[in-house]
């Protein structure tokens, strides 16, 4: 077993890991840059290391001083959390080669699934449904214009290496092809010192849905069933829900059993998000692998009953995963909203500085996963987030209602939140019916 876990992030999910820990009766040591000195986590764990500056490539990216964290606490893992260096193949080697055990897949499993084009043909291999498009990267535009005419306009160039939405046109016509295609490859190579690029069919509309798996180092996989998460500005996801609603069953038992496929033939072991595009006829089309713990795995948790950061924790000390397929069984429905500190009044402006009052809701059914305390101070330095607000029932209109309950209990001033527009999207009638697509919310923004 795990003795001790240097957990390599900040906020919620730092203390969504320590609570996994100490559940586990592992002890922690937290690192945190100056911006962090004060964050109220830090007294739950075992041990704290300032690794230095605000600016996240001075401190929570920087390999070295978290590596040197671990070995002067005597850490034998690290569990990186999600963003930051969670999904660096490079610090999984580095941690590797430093004999301290990485809480997350193997730095070739990661590469495997990390690059767009080779997760595309495991994918394939696996029965996982892709989109239509060229199987290699581009190497001549000729040829990707002969693809682009077999699936058809609009198409997508995408970069293999690409993440956070950089290295992506939308073509319409042929005339733009080769353009995009010069593009997106460069943006692709200052972004990721990779210019591989590739093309697929583009989808104007659809939903977002992807699916939870969980490997473990003796060959073993499973799914923890779908989350929908439709709901999203400029590619942020600010609501998602578990199960997804409006899917047919036959389709999603499929690609949930092609997704545990896939990372059991990647021979990955921890957790992995597999995440889709589904379009108006119920069709699944393969986005991209995520290696690491997802934002939004709590409403999974609320369904299943698994608690996957303890799941992390377990296969990466070696055990064999403690349920069968047949032992997930989804019950009820789970809501997520992410609560940002940001005003939606003035176009999502970021609102850092002091939270003077914080009052949580709770009852039945409701989770409140944050490091927000009264008196806590939002530093200015790293992503808006400043907690998740989580819903369980057993129907998804009860499920809305409770989340509207429990959303108008919450009161975090001065700072403006998300929370507003959720609250109103949770009465909103076609939220409330369900499959709305990923542009919903933006077009919704648009028209007030
Ligand atoms: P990244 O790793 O940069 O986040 P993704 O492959 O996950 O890239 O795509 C990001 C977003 O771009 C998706 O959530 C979706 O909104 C849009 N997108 C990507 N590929 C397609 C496609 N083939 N058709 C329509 N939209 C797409």
């Amino acid at each position: 077993m795990l003795k001790r876990v240097l957990i390599a992030n900040r906020g919620e999910i730092a203390l969504r890991i320590i609570r996994a820990c100490r559940d586990l009766g592992i002890e922690t040591v937290c690192v945190y840059s100056k911006a962090d000195a004060a964050a109220p986590y830090l007294k739950f764990a075992d041990a704290t290391v300032c690794i230095g500056n605000p600016p996240a490539t001075e401190s929570y990216l920087d390999i070295s001083r978290i590596i040197a964290a671990a070995e002067i606490t005597g850490a034998d893992a690290i569990h990186p959390g999600y963003g930051f260096l969670a999904e660096n193949s490079h610090f999984a080697e580095v941690c590797r080669d430093c004999k301290i055990e990485f809480i997350g897949p193997s730095p070739e499993a990661m590469a495997l699934l990390g690059d767009k084009v080779s997760c595309k043909k495991m994918a394939r291999k696996a029965r996982v449904p892709t989109f239509p498009g060229s199987d290699d990267a581009i190497e001549d535009p000729e040829e990707a214009a002969k693809v682009a005419e077999k699936i058809g306009y609009p198409v997508i160039v995408k970069a293999a290496a690409g993440g956070g939405g950089r290295g992506m046109r939308i073509v319409k016509s042929r005339d733009d092809l080769e353009s995009a295609i010069d593009s997106a490859a460069q943006e692709a190579a200052a972004a990721f010192g990779n210019g591989a690029v590739y093309i697929e069919k583009f989808l104007e509309a659809a939903r977002h849905v992807e699916v939870q798996v969980l490997g473990d180092k003796h060959g073993n996989a499973i799914h923890l069933y779908e989350r929908d998460c439709s709901i999203q500005r400029r590619h942020q996801k600010l609501i998602e829900e578990a199960p997804a609603p409006v899917v047919d069953p036959k389709k999603r038992d499929d690609v949930c059993k092609s997704a545990a496929k896939l990372i059991k033939n990647a021979e990955y072991a921890g957790a992995a998000t597999v995440e889709f595009l589904l379009d108006d006829q119920q069709n699944f089309y393969m986005l991209e692998v995520n290696t690491r713990v997802q934002v939004e795995h709590p409403v999974t948790e609320m369904i299943t009953g698994v608690d996957i950061v303890k799941q992390q924790l377990l296969i990466a000390a070696g055990e064999e995963l403690a349920y069968r397929q047949r032992d997930i069984k989804p019950r009820g429905h789970a809501f997520e909203c992410r609560i940002n500190a940001e005003d939606p009044a003035r176009n999502f402006a970021p609102s850092p500085g002091p939270v003077d009052v914080f009052e949580a809701p709770g009852g039945l059914g409701v989770r409140m996963d944050t490091h927000c305390v009264p008196g806590y101070r939002v530093p200015s330095n790293y992503d808006s987030m400043i907690g998740k607000l989580i819903v369980h029932a057993e129907t998804r209109e009860d499920a809305m209602m409770r989340m509207h309950r429990a959303l108008s209990e919450l009161r975090i001033e001065p700072i403006k939140t998300t929370a507003s527009l959720q609250m109103e999207l949770m009465k909103n009638e076609s939220f409330m019916q369900g499959g709305v697509d990923i542009h919903f919310l933006e077009r919704l923004l648009a028209s007030e």
